[in-house]
């Protein structure tokens, strides 16, 4: 699938140029180290990225959301959704698990909350994002999740894209660009792919610092005990 995202941060999967701020001041994707090794859990890493620099706050690409008090106003929604999203990544870290959460809300209303469950289940689908739109499912006994937004700490993979255009999703906010198995933006984009039959909006970097800290913290942890 080749699909270019026309309308989001251009993909950030470069490690070389992950501490290079853009002249329009945006910067590369954090927690780039974290995110090899989420897909190489065996110590099998490829050569190292460079620490992000911790000042150079990443933007989000869509800087015409400043100043609008509407879309000001949803981006503080955004911010506390995600923070819910956050506290299911720590109690995914307190299990072991690489620290990924989500939660789904539905009108404004929370209807269902995960945390990756990969080792604990032996599932390769046990995702949070994934995990969480069955159980929105469950709780709305639908299998559309119209009128819903999943809030995920991390970029989804293809999976987990896979399933928000099966379950018709309205919406994705996610925190932290996944430069080695994004789906919504980095690697691929599924969420404006014409051939598919749903199209949904993405909001990312709501809370990337927090989200990639989460991710940069376990890994270190984890490599200390080693
Ligand atoms: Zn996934």
């Amino acid at each position: 699938m080749q699909v270019q995202p026309e309308r989001r941060q251009e993909p950030l999967q470069s490690c070389e140029r992950s501490d290079q701020p853009k002249p329009d001041g945006r910067q590369g994707n954090q927690g780039v180290e974290e995110h090899r090794e989420l897909h190489e859990p065996d110590g099998q890493r490829g050569p190292e990225c460079r620490e992000p620099s911790e000042e150079q706050p990443f933007m989000p690409s869509q800087p015409t959301q400043q100043g609008q008090p509407a879309l000001q106003g949803q981006q503080a929604l955004d911010e506390q959704f995600m923070r819910m999203a956050l506290d299911e990544a720590r109690a995914a870290a307190e299990e072991g698990e690489v620290p990924c959460g989500a939660i789904v809300v539905c009108d404004g209303e929370v209807v269902a909350r995960a945390h990756n469950r990969r080792e604990g289940d032996a599932d390769p689908s046990a995702h949070a994002e994934f995990r969480a739109m069955l159980e929105a499912a469950r709780n709305l006994e639908r299998w559309r999740l119209t009128g819903c937004t999943v809030y995920v700490t991390l970029e989804p993979c293809l999976m987990c894209a896979g399933l928000m255009v099966n379950a018709r999703i309205d919406r994705c906010v996610f925190g932290a660009s996944d430069p080695k198995g994004g789906a919504l933006g980095t690697l691929y984009d599924v969420s404006h792919d014409p051939r598919l039959n749903h199209e949904f909006e993405v909001t990312p970097g709501v809370l990337v610092d927090d989200c990639a800290n989460e991710l940069r913290q376990f890994f270190r942890a984890r490599r200390k005990k080693k």
